[in-house]
């Protein structure tokens, strides 16, 4: 049956994993998954991923999650891609081509000619999939950096189709940008939407600078906005609302990804979450919990908050005992040696600082590397009174929107990156700049130190925002200005 409405995403939201009952399907723990499947649910569309053939087992091209008879069932449609296509498509090119520029990493960047051509491959898979199953007039919501020039191939067969995408990563200046070699291919693909959502304002303008250097297109409509105009790396005070390219109008819009607050704020609240809580506490020994808990992912910054934390017991030897390290590392892109590595390095250094300062009363680092269902996370964010975010560069992060959504009082601090999109809207955290160890000190000791009535205060301000603005507000208004931009090509959106 023809689908209205169609979201792209490189991977599928659920994965199959082994219970005492038999296998079950569980959505990912990645960010997009958890922030689509909750609009999916809702709108009863069509999910269409990749997934890798394995010539074991029969290769299932529709499934229904989160299970057939669950009343917010939607279609998963997989393409089938061999275990070469698959290491060269996201390996080779969405993880070491795209992803290091996005973050403005360049020296992770490589670039091959044969992950490219399969790049386009299989945005051509995609693209003739969406073409085939499309309602007439259907929205078609395609999501990050991965198929970037499904758009222009999908726009030449139907015209009659609402292109959207939004970009949950950040979007670099044009000077990183260039250099990719294929620039403009991608940069002619998104071109071709109608609509580009991305978390802040900066991101659009990023976008906006690169488009006009290396297409010729014109930005118009600056508006102001909405978020914080200065401050954080991350903050911008205008930026364009409209993308002119040949005869063609691309609106730009700020959507700040937001969290499902009522849930978080139920989970906190049960009494078994309320007991994992203290026994996490318990199993530390400590009186203050410091937590982290994020992919162990280069763009994160595991190494460098481990190293600040060992430099903060070396200055006070009368936090021994007292403060913990609680750290959350998620396993990601495991086939790659650079993560590999990276696992290794986060590990030494837990033992480092465990064997040097560790008692038997008292674990000063609790690492964990796997991956924690969402409820028994609630029970981290509970008992944890300092959250430390500080990725290098980071689309928003909604770990630290859960951390405040989980918090039932008004206690608890974060300090967070100002190169994290959330740096731009939420004014009340203590930001810092991961690239300087100092600085980093600095915050450690501002929210260790913090004295009560400015953590309250803080805390409650930080909760309106997450409150006011959770994720059912968001995707209600990037939705409404697809279907604006839908009815009428280039409109410029209402702010
Ligand atoms: N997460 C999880 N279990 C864990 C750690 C993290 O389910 O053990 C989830 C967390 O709830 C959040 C997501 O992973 O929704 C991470 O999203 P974020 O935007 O912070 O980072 P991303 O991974 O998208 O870069």
């Amino acid at each position: 049956m023809a689908s209205e409405f169609i979201v792209l995403s490189h991977r599928e939201p659920y994965q199959e994993i082994e219970t005492e009952d038999g296998p079950r399907l569980q959505r990912k723990t990645n960010g997009v998954f958890t922030t689509l499947d909750a609009v999916m649910r809702s709108r009863h569309g069509t999910w269409i991923a990749w997934k890798e053939i394995d010539p074991e087992h029969p290769f299932q091209t529709w499934i229904e999650v989160p299970s057939p008879r669950h009343p917010d069932r939607y279609n998963v449609h997989r393409i089938g891609l061999d275990a070469d296509e698959a290491r060269r498509f996201y390996y080779e090119f969405t993880s070491s081509a795209i992803w290091p520029v996005l973050f403005s990493l360049l020296d992770r960047a490589r670039f091959t000619l044969d992950s490219w051509e399969t790049y386009i491959r299989v945005n051509q898979e995609f693209a003739d999939v969406v073409c085939e199953e499309a309602a007439p007039n259907a929205i078609v919501w395609v999501n990050d950096f991965h198929l970037m020039l499904t758009p222009e191939l999908i726009r030449r067969r139907r015209p009659d189709l609402t292109l959207a995408l939004f970009l949950h990563t950040t979007f670099p200046p044009p000077d990183v940008f260039a250099v990719i070699p294929w620039r403009k291919e991608l940069l002619r693909g998104l071109l071709n939407l109608d609509l580009i959502g991305f978390h802040i304002p900066s991101y659009a303008v990023n976008f906006a600078d690169t488009v006009s250097r290396f297409m010729g297109a014109t930005p118009s409509a600056i508006a102001e906005t909405e978020l914080m105009a200065e401050g954080p790396a991350v903050a911008v005070p205008t930026y364009p609302r409209v993308i002119e390219f040949e005869g063609r109008r691309v609106a730009l819009g700020a959507y700040p990804v937001g969290v499902d607050v009522p849930y978080f704020a139920e989970v906190a609240q049960r009494p078994d979450t309320r007991d994992q809580a203290a026994e996490i506490r318990a199993r530390t020994g400590a009186e203050t919990i410091i937590l982290s808990a994020e992919r162990l992912d280069y763009v994160k910054g595991a190494i460098e908050r481990l190293e600040c934390f060992e430099r903060f017991l070396e200055r006070h030897p009368e936090q021994h005992s007292r403060t913990s390290f609680v750290q959350i590392a998620v396993p990601t892109r495991t086939g790659m040696e650079e993560f590999q590595t990276m696992r290794r390095r986060a590990e030494e250094a837990v033992g480092r600082i465990n064997g040097r300062f560790g008692t038997m009363e008292w674990q000063p680092v609790m690492h964990f590397y796997g991956s924690f269902a969402r409820e028994q996370l609630v029970a981290f964010y509970a008992t944890a009174d300092v959250l430390w975010v500080t990725p290098l560069r980071d689309g928003l992060n909604l770990v630290v929107k859960e951390y405040i959504a989980s918090r039932l009082g008004s206690e608890g601090v974060v300090i967070l990156s100002e190169f994290a999109g959330a740096a731009a809207e939420l004014r009340e955290v203590v930001l810092t700049n991961p690239y300087s160890p100092d600085d980093m000190d600095r915050a450690l000791e501002k929210a260790l130190g913090m004295n009560e009535g400015e953590r309250n205060a803080r805390m409650l301000a930080l909760r309106d925002r997450v409150i006011n603005f959770d994720v059912h507000k968001w995707s209600q208004r990037f939705l409404g200005d697809v279907e604006r931009v839908g009815s009428a090509t280039g409109t410029i959106l209402t702010p």
